[in-house]
Order: structure tokens, then sequence, then C-alpha cells
């Protein structure tokens, strides 16, 4: 789908995967006006598929692209050019479990100029991917590296927004994490790198016993929709469950007299993962016993029996395509 200053949203089409040519002067090339989306389709038990809220998808990339100077696309048609690209080939949605059909709604500048300023023009395209189980051969925690030299976003950047960005301003946390034999980088706050953000990729929780808790919506983390699902999920199942500032020391604390239960990381890719093990420049420790808590596995089955149509979609959080 196209927009053009002037004349909105049009042209509309759903063509083969091909290359995209691309001038050299495109602006996005230079000035990075590009935001994106992820999330999945799954087949449910009477065959039909469905996608885990897209209009909540769709209400984010409407939010990242408002921060990046973008067009608002309308909810309807987001979710609209997901479902006509799925229903283009059903065979595409992988049968069983926890696989599924990875979405991918992008947009970017497609104008062509070198002056800095928002572009007159835009593209927004879906593509896909199927994807297998997260973990097949069972779930295993992951290791992870506080990073205090770098941050990921600061108080009134575009941390909130899912532009690419974000992202390019991780690569350098994610090398150093996979340096110190860390699989994942976790980000603390831009001004006293103190208070958790997140995980690269996913949003974090804190068990305490039953009482699970989340680092708050501070402007620069993302606000995972995995993130918003489990504070519904767990109040459910009876947690009691709350948004909150959580500093480093907190976390070591909690973890060295024992009221820290578990720590998990939860996002659309692996839905719910265990976080295992901490280090930082200055310190390591064992989350728990390491393995994979009872509260995180609990969670991680209640969202996945939603998703895959094994438990009722009391939420109504399921699309049906088609
Ligand atoms: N934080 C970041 C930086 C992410 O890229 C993602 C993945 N979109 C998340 C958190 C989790 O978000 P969601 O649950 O919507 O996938």
């Amino acid at each position: 789908i196209r927009w053009t200053e002037g004349r909105g949203w049009h042209d509309a089409e759903l063509v083969p995967y091909a290359p995209l040519s691309m001038d050299p002067a495109n602006m996005t090339l230079h000035y990075a006006q590009t935001i994106f989306e992820g999330l999945k389709a799954y087949e449910q038990p009477d065959g039909t598929v469905a996608t885990f809220r897209p209009e909540a998808n769709a209400e984010r990339f409407r939010s990242s692209a408002r921060r990046m100077g973008m067009p608002e696309l309308p909810a309807d048609l987001f979710v609209a050019a997901c479902d006509a690209l799925i229903s283009q080939d059903r065979a595409w949605v992988p049968s069983g479990g926890e696989t599924s059909l990875y979405l991918r709604p992008f947009m970017f500048a497609s104008e062509v100029g070198l002056g800095v300023r928002p572009a007159n023009e835009y593209l927004f395209m879906v593509i896909a991917s199927p994807a297998g189980a997260y973990f097949p051969r069972g779930v295993k925690p992951v290791s992870v590296w506080l990073s205090e030299e770098y941050v990921r976003a600061c108080p009134g950047g575009t941390g909130a927004a899912k532009t690419g960005g974000n992202y390019a301003a991780s690569l350098a946390a994610q090398a150093q994490a996979a340096e110190q034999g860390c699989d994942q980088v976790v980000w603390l706050d831009a001004l006293e790198r103190r208070w958790i953000e997140e995980m690269g990729g996913m949003n974090l929780y804190f068990v305490h016993g039953d009482r699970i808790v989340t680092p708050e919506l501070s402007g620069s983390l993302l606000p995972g929709i995995t993130r918003a699902s489990l504070l519904r999920i767990a109040e459910d199942l009876g947690h009691p469950v709350s948004e909150g500032r959580i500093s480093v020391e907190d976390w070591k604390n909690g973890n060295a007299d024992g009221s820290l239960t578990e720590v998990f990381a939860c996002g659309t890719a692996a839905v719910i993962t265990p976080v295992g093990s901490v280090k930082s420049a200055r310190a390591s420790w064992t989350v728990a016993d390491g393995e994979p808590g009872e509260v995180t596995m609990k969670l991680r089955k209640a969202l996945l029996d939603i998703q895959t149509g094994a438990a009722p979609d009391t939420h109504g959080w399921m699309h049906r395509v088609g």
C-alpha cells in the first residue's frame, strides 16, 4: 500500500515476493524513517487460521508512525493486509503445536531527496515466513548481559517506537553480550543506568513467589503486546501482578535473599523464555536454581493455549482470518 502527501493511502496490491529497486537517494537509506511490527498466525484446532491481537500491533504501528513523523495506517487496512497475505496460500501456515506463520508488516519512506524532513511518500508492506517452535528440544533458560556501557533508548527518544534505529543501536551491545558468553543483552535506563528496562527483543517479568512485577513503561522501552497480554493472564490465574521500577540491586538482592524466585522474558518470537543467569562488568549470579520456574512455565502454557486454540479465547484476542 502506498501513501502520498495530498492523496493518502492508495494502490494496495498483492504481488509475488521480489527484490525492490531503490534510488541511492531514497530518504530511508539516509534518515531511517522506518517502522515495523511482528505478529503470528496460528492454525486452530478446526483447521482455520487466526492471528494473535493484530489490532494491538496495528495500534502500536500507528504510535510508532506518529513518533517517526510518518502517516498513520488505519488499523483496518493493517489487519486486512495481513489477512490478504495469509489467505493467499493457506499452506504457508504450518500445522501443529507451537509452529506459526510469522508476519512482518513494515513501512519506510519511498521519496527520493537529500533534505532532512519527513518524506512525502511511503510504502507499507507485509512479508511472512513460517516459524517453527522456538524451543523444539524443551524450554532452555537464557543467560543475559547487563549492558552498562551502552543504552538502547533515552527519555524523549524513540525507544517506545518499533523503529529500525533502536535495533541498529542495540547491535554493538548484543555483540558484547556474545563476547561475554551471554545469549542476550538486558538494557538499563539511560540516566542512572540502574533501572531494568527490557531485554533485546523481549520484555521482562520478575516473579516473587506468587507475586509478579514487570518494569513500568518508562517511555524508552517497547510496550510489548505479549507483556500486556501476560498482565491479564497473570491476573486471570490469580497472581497479584503489577508494573513498577525494578533496579539492578533489587534483582541482585532478591536473588541473594531468595525472595526473587523466577525471571522470564516475553515477546512474539519466543512467547516466554526463562532467564537463567545474569552477568555484568561487576557481578554475575544465577537466577534461583537456573532452571525454568513453575510460574514461568504456567504462564507460557496459558498464553500458548490461547494462541493455538487449545484454551478458550476469553479476552477476544484471536482474529480469525478469512
Ligand atoms: N522489546 C523489543 C525491543 C522488541 O523488539 C520486542 C519484539 N517486538 C518486544 C520487546 C516484545 O514485544 P511483543 O510482545 O509485541 O513481541
